[in-house]
């Protein structure tokens, strides 16, 4: 047999691969090899991943990963944060020039509300299109807002820390409270229908209490004195804010593949000292809503308090339901549930500053209460964070219920209802964006 074609061909291929390594650092053929295997080995614990976790959750984590590889992403996150926090502690520096540092000598009367109307004039432009600030959009914003105005001015000057003489102001959050609950199990038999609570600023404060509340109530039943909290990864991070707050060790636990709690992986965090878990109806990372029905029967079982995050879905999913569409039970007619926070500011279309925290029963509420009895300025008890409350917007918040009503709520809830939807149309024609939203 003839090889001289094969070994010629053998020859020229060497001369021609010669050439084209030499054109290359030694170093380079030595790093080759090297990061064959980083990338073969990367392949490998990529496919694992694939194997345990499935194929999307897997490549969310690699693109999120890797993209942190690429050279300055890292810092640019890093000089991200860094921004948000400088701006938190400073004020925007370089937007300071003219801005009051003083009273002026001479107050401006009436001229001050030219210069309110100046500095409105230059925040951004909003329309109720901007997710997660202000709730409600379209043409009704407008007259709904002005009516809110209106109940918040009449009353802005009135505090409900003194009951005795603001008896209206006491009266609209009574109700406030009542008709929250009211929609959220308290006229189901299931719940006992002694559903209680307060009104407070927002959110975080309706957590912070019920977290707090949860605690001393434990603390009282049990001799519970090192408290710990079991939440789910996608739970607000007012939970954060509670625990440091009130010295509680807090254990933030992986959703599942649908991005709800992990009713199993939370099992496995409870022990003796364990006061509190959480679930949310929607949480507000995913808009996914958590397993309330098993939450409930895991807190009953340990003899555990839950609270179940409504901050977001308290106004929407009574109306969904009502609506007709499926919604799992989320609220006090699930055994088990103790406490519940519920966004009056949100959905509930209530001015800014206004939420509800309501308890199964007095016997837990109780807890949330300070009553200072030795105080050379006099009896003192208050139900919230704060000492004087703005009666104003309890006002406002009962005015937003009164006027929208059942039916106002219901509109509004299709609404949302329906956008949701056809963005999770619009979703599965891009599948691409999936992973990161859901
Ligand atoms: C908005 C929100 C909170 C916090 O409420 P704030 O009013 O912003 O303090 C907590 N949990 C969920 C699910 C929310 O959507």
């Amino acid at each position: 047999m003839d090889f001289s074609f094969a070994k010629s061909s053998l020859i020229r291929f060497r001369a021609s691969a010669n050439s084209f390594l030499s054109q290359y650092e030694p170093v380079i053929l030595l790093l080759a090899p090297l990061l064959t295997l980083l990338v073969a080995r990367v392949l490998q614990s990529f496919l694992d991943a694939v194997r345990e976790k499935g194929f999307k959750q897997t490549f969310v984590a690699f693109f999120m990963s890797s993209i942190k590889l690429v050279p300055g992403v890292n810092k640019y996150i890093e000089a991200e944060k860094q921004k948000v926090v400088d701006k938190m502690q400073s004020g925007v520096k370089s937007k300071r020039e003219g801005w009051w540092t003083e009273l002026p000598r001479a107050g401006l009367g009436v001229g001050v509300i030219e210069k309110l109307k100046e500095e409105k004039g230059k925040d951004v432009v909003w329309q109720g299109k901007c997710s997660g600030t202000v709730y409600i959009g379209g043409s009704e914003a407008e007259g709904h807002f002005s009516l809110i105005n209106e109940a918040c001015s009449m009353f802005a000057h009135t505090n409900p820390l003194h009951l005795d003489i603001f008896q209206s102001v006491a009266r609209f959050e009574a109700e406030v409270i009542a008709m929250t609950a009211a929609l959220l199990g308290n006229k189901e038999k299931a719940s006992g229908g002694q559903v209680c609570g307060n009104m407070t600023s927002g959110g975080t404060e309706s957590i912070l209490l019920a977290v707090k509340s949860s605690r001393d109530y434990m603390r009282n039943k049990r001799g519970i004195t090192r408290p710990e909290m079991i939440i789910p990864v996608s739970a607000h991070s007012a939970y954060d804010k509670a625990a440091q707050y009130f010295n509680i060790k807090l254990w933030r636990v992986p959703v599942d593949k649908e991005f709800r709690a992990d009713v199993k992986a939370i099992k496995k965090y409870i022990n003796r000292n364990t006061v509190l878990i959480v679930g949310s109806a929607p949480g507000f990372p995913h808009g996914i809503i958590d397993p309330i029905q098993e939450l409930g029967e895991l807190a009953l079982s340990h003899g555990m308090c839950l609270h179940v995050d409504l901050c977001l879905g308290g106004f929407v999913l009574p109306f969904a339901k009502k609506l007709g569409y499926p919604i799992p039970p989320f609220d006090f007619s699930v055994q088990g549930v103790t406490s519940i926070s519920v966004d009056v500011h949100k959905y509930g279309l209530a001015p800014k500053g206004t939420s509800v925290v309501l308890y199964r029963n007095r016997e837990i509420r109780k807890h949330q209460f300070v009553a200072v009895t030795e105080w050379s300025g006099g009896l003192y008890v208050s139900p919230t964070v704060a000492g004087s409350r703005p009666g104003g917007l309890i006002a406002g918040a009962w005015a937003a219920l009164m006027s929208l009503g059942q039916e106002g709520y219901l509109e509004n809830t299709k609404a949302i209802m329906e956008v949701s939807e056809s963005i999770q149309k619009g979703l599965v024609l891009f599948p691409m964006f999936l992973p990161p939203l859901f």
